[in-house]
């Protein structure tokens, strides 16, 4: 049914629920806008429902898994049985309580929520497809928050069965015997690990040198190791020659594999829904070019995995807030002085602000400390001492960047984002008091180390204490 061309007025329009889209219509309608949110899918968007949170939901059942099944060492014996079909249905639960948390706060916001596809006809106007019905609404501001999707080499596109995408692995009833992931970053590489904590025998295929390429060379080293202590076949500096009916080629070499995962990347949806028409200018990546209020167009904003930067949702969320504030008519910016990266893989690792080469590239006289993990105790009641804490800061030991790779480390990053942010010195850092035992002791160890102050850690014989010589 055509509901006609009268429009139906907005004054804050958002396309999108995902995790940008989401906290935009509530922190828009927190500023007082009569909000509209539309989602054409499901709210929660990639993240909720087939990104982040299944994800990690798979990776904690993982590591039960691998923990009980390799307890010996630690005196546990256990025989261990998976039912894949029974993780799934945790998976599922996890997500559905999580978008049903989402859906109560728009509902207490006032957000209006359409369950629609979306697409622009005019500059200020969008056409709403809801199945039988169509309708129009004219909107004062639109945020678009309309993320992005998986994007496959030719040959290589997922089948559902024999290849799947990440989606499809996040929805196995049933664990394979053998799979082989294409992509070594970090969609391909915490999957990879989840199947073969799960059981599984996995090759990681990556094209470049390294796996993790998008992250500095340690963390990525740190994370190939221990796969290898998981069983985990790497193969880099390959590209896949073809998919076959019983895994692949690669480099010339067959792979057994009986599903073959791709993660080789995204792109964002900045296509096939009209948004030239509101003059926003898009780039040859796709992504829409915004300035720092989030403004594509004085009427209409962007943000997300659409736009320049990490496609993570805790920067969309961020992004969420400036592009909201914007609207709402207030001054604001997204001009974050880091923006973390995680990876949940075994060791979890985590790039916050500058590497040593990236201060070294801005002009920064580099000061430097790696405390390595197996002098933390909390490392070692955890048995996982592999990983390390380096902390990059300039010659004032100002901290420019935390790099991390241990257990848990993803809990850090935040710490080490806000001390980024605030600008705080390695003394600072080091002299907030860290509990005891906690893997955050090595970040306070590593940012003692920049003056050659660190506790746990002795500096050979001849040499400067790490960072040097106190001051
Ligand atoms: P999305 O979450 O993609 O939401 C966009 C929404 O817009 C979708 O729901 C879509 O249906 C809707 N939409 C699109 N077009 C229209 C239209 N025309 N009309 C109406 N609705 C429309 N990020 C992290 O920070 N941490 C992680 O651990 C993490 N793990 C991930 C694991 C996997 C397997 C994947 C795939 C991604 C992961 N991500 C992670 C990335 C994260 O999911 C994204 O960065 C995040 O979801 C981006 O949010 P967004 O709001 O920009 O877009």
């Amino acid at each position: 049914m055509v509901v006609g061309e009268v429009p139906e007025m907005v004054e804050l329009l958002v396309i999108g629920g995902g995790p940008g889209g989401y906290a935009a219509a509530i922190r828009g309608a927190q500023l007082g806008r009569q909000v509209t949110l539309v989602e054409r899918d499901a709210i929660g968007g990639t993240c909720l429902n087939v990104g982040c949170i299944p994800s990690k939901a798979l990776i904690e059942v993982a590591d039960l898994v691998w923990r009980a099944r390799h307890g010996a060492a630690l005196g546990v014996h256990a025989e261990v049985t998976v039912d894949m079909a029974e993780v799934r249905a945790h998976l599922v639960q996890v997500v559905d309580g999580l978008v049903g948390g989402v859906r109560q706060l728009l509902s207490a916001s006032g957000v209006t929520v359409i369950k629609g596809d979306a697409r622009f006809i005019r500059p200020d106007r969008v056409v709403v497809d809801e199945g039988p019905r169509v309708q129009h609404l004219e909107f004062d501001r639109a945020v678009v928050a309309t993320g992005s999707r998986p994007t496959f080499p030719p040959g290589l596109e997922p089948d559902g069965v024999h290849v799947l995408d990440a989606t499809g692995v996040l929805a196995l009833e049933r664990l394979p015997a053998s799979v082989a992931v294409i992509g070594g970053g970090y969609i391909g590489v915490e999957l990879g690990t989840a199947l073969a904590k799960l059981g599984a025998t996995v090759t990681i295929i990556e094209v470049a040198d390294r796996l993790l390429p998008a992250m500095q060379p340690s963390l990525g080293r740190v994370v190939t190791r221990r796969l290898a202590q998981l069983g985990v076949t790497v193969r880099t500096g390959v590209a896949v020659d073809e998919v076959t009916a019983t895994g692949l080629v690669a480099g010339g070499t067959a792979i057994d594999a009986e599903v073959v995962v791709v993660a080789t990347g995204r792109r964002p949806n900045s296509d096939s829904f009209g948004l030239e028409l509101t003059g926003a200018v898009v780039d040859e990546r796709g992504l829409v070019v915004v300035d720092a209020a989030r403004r594509a167009t004085p009427h209409v904003l962007a943000l997300g995995d659409l736009t320049v930067g990490p496609a993570l949702a805790h920067k969309a969320m961020a992004e969420a807030d400036v592009a909201a504030r914007t609207a709402a008519g207030l001054a604001a910016a997204f001009d974050p002085a880091a923006v973390a990266q995680v990876v949940f893989s075994d060791p979890e690792v985590a790039s916050v602000g500058l590497t040593v080469d990236e201060a070294r590239r801005a002009g920064a006289v580099v000061r430097t400390s790696t405390f390595p993990l197996t002098a933390s105790g909390r490392a070692r009641t955890l048995d996982a001492t592999y990983g390390f804490v380096e902390v990059v800061a300039d010659g004032d030991g100002t901290v420019l960047g935390v790099h991390l790779a241990g257990p848990h480390v993803s809990e850090l990053a935040g710490e080490a984002a806000l001390a980024i942010e605030a600008a705080l010195t390695t003394e600072e850092l080091a002299a907030t008091i860290h509990p005891h035992p906690t893997i955050s002791e090595a970040l306070a160890e590593a940012a003692q180390g920049v003056r050659g102050w660190a506790l746990h850690t002795v500096a050979r014989r001849g040499e400067a204490p790490p960072g040097g010589r106190p001051a």
